[in-house]
């Protein structure tokens, strides 16, 4: 079998957050349950209607151009995608064809073509049996779509595992700048994947397009299930080959299958919308202050978190894909200023505080001066981690100071030999038993009086301290 090489082409299409719809003063709200309420004349397609351009959707744009090192256009205009469909009741969609807000740029391991603008379309609802309905709350929702070039990968597993991380970053990315909640499962973010297998490396081969991905698990399976289909049809070198189509993914069968033959831009007649005035975004925008006023993006962050604080990839991954937590860690941050406790700190929320919230959704991040008092104290050896362990638990319940609760229950490690010798005293006198075990020879046995003293005190004798005092007086 030869060398296959797997090129990818992704096209995503994510619904803006913004309060009003792309071209009209309906409400933009992905959330309403009840069918046709957020509807008016325009995004009605009602006779006489006038679009008007959704300013705050196309700064969003904007932005995400910026945050990917993209070109933004000088000159932008709106198009008339033309084609006949229940869903689009203009008969067109409000689109962008030859001059989109963003391009160029660049994220992950793909270069971004290009990004537009342009409207979403109403819901079909075909599960009615012998009729449909259409609830139009999604028509003219202001969508964005990001297309990126072509990329060759050395294989299938490399492809499908670079193009997901792709579309995971976008999400972050768009997370990060506000402008949508891109929740696949809700169909805020839908990905495209556009796969083709060569055994020349540069050359690409007939393209296939693959749609119905609404899941990140989808896109990793539909693009190793796309090319090692494609791959058979070529090694077989049967029939009219690999032929250039739409296909779509099956979730249930996990099988991707031909939906058409591919439709190509002349069928869209596209044209720009007399009704729509085109525009300069360098003079509409600010281009400088929007810049500035970007958040600190995912690589950034990303990058930062390595640098400084030196964590592992894996819990650098947990607090870059958590917003609140990344924010709540932040504050955290700038209170202890010192790698070795933030090292700590980050101890204590991956395997402790997430592992809380894991359980019961209803756990609080607590008071970050609060948990900065915890690590301070941790560092300065003055509790255990098991007394730690359980201050983590009460500080995430109640606005209180750990150091206070601490001093006020007895809990800061006992490091002082005279008072842990009177206990452990008193632990041998009460336990012959296994003061005998151990006489005997049996290791263990120590480790269980040292448990006791730990027991008696409330987990704040310092366990390696107690070990040694017990040592003694047993020898
Ligand atoms: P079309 O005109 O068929 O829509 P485009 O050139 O606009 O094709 O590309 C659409 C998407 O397909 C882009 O994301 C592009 O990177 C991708 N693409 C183009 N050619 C290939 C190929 N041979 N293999 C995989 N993806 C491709
Ligand atoms: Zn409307
Ligand atoms: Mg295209």
């Amino acid at each position: 079998m030869n060398k296959y090489y797997t090129t990818i082409g992704l096209e995503i299409h994510a619904e803006l957050k913004t309060k009003t719809k792309m071209f009209c003063a309906c409400i933009n709200n992905p959330d309403e349950k009840n069918p046709n309420t957020n509807i008016c004349p325009v995004c009605m397609a009602h006779p006489g209607t006038l679009p008007v351009v959704n300013k705050k959707a196309v700064e969003n744009v904007v932005k995400v151009g910026l945050a990917l090192d993209a070109n933004i256009a000088d000159f932008t205009e709106f198009d008339r995608k033309n084609y006949f469909y229940p869903d689009i009741p203009k008969g067109y969609q409000i689109s962008q064809y030859k001059y989109p807000i963003v391009s160029g740029g660049h994220l992950a391991d793909f270069d971004v073509t290009r990004v537009h603008l342009e409207e979403d379309t109403a819901n079909n609802k075909h599960d009615r049996g012998d009729y449909s309905l259409i609830d139009f709350n999604r028509a003219g929702v202001p969508l964005m779509e990001l297309v990126t070039e072509p990329h060759t990968f050395a294989s299938s597993e490399e492809a499908s595992a670079k193009a997901t991380f792709f579309a995971k970053e976008l999400q972050l990315l768009l997370w990060y700048l506000g402008v949508s909640e891109a929740n696949m499962e809700k169909g805020e973010m839908r990905v495209e994947a556009n796969i083709s297998v060569s055994s020349d490396k540069e050359k690409f081969g007939t393209k296939v397009e693959v749609k119905n991905l609404n899941s990140f698990r989808s896109v990793e399976r539909a693009i190793k299930y796309e090319t090692d289909r494609m791959i058979k049809i070529l090694e077989e070198g049967k029939g009219e080959g690999i032929v250039q189509e739409t296909r779509g993914w099956d979730e249930n069968k996990q099988l991707t299958f031909s939906q058409r033959k591919k439709e190509t831009s002349q069928d869209y007649r596209y044209f720009p919308d007399p009704d729509i005035p085109k525009f300069n975004l360098h003079k509409l925008f600010n281009m400088e202050e929007i810049h500035k006023s970007l958040p600190e993006l995912p690589a950034q962050k990303r990058a930062r978190y390595k640098k400084d604080f030196d964590l592992k990839d894996e819990d650098v991954e947990t607090f870059i894909n958590d917003m609140e937590l990344a924010e709540w860690f932040q504050s955290v941050v700038v209170i202890l200023n010192d790698v070795e406790k933030i090292k700590i700190a980050v101890n204590y929320i991956t395997s402790d505080l997430l592992g809380l919230k894991k359980n019961n959704a209803d756990v609080k991040y607590p008071n970050v001066k609060n948990f900065a008092e915890l690590i301070e104290m941790v560092f300065q050896n003055q509790i255990s981690s098991r007394v730690a362990k359980d201050l983590l638990i009460r500080i995430t319940k109640d606005d209180m100071s750990p150091k206070e609760i601490a001093e006020k229950e007895d809990l800061l490690q006992k490091n002082d030999t005279d008072a842990l010798t009177k206990i452990a005293q008193d632990i041998i006198e009460k336990n012959p038993k296994v003061v005998e075990d151990y006489k005997n020879g049996k290791e263990n046995a120590l480790m269980s009086l040292v448990g006791q003293i730990m027991k008696e005190t409330k987990g704040s004798a310092n366990p390696s301290v107690a070990k040694e005092i017990l040592s003694n007086l047993l020898k």
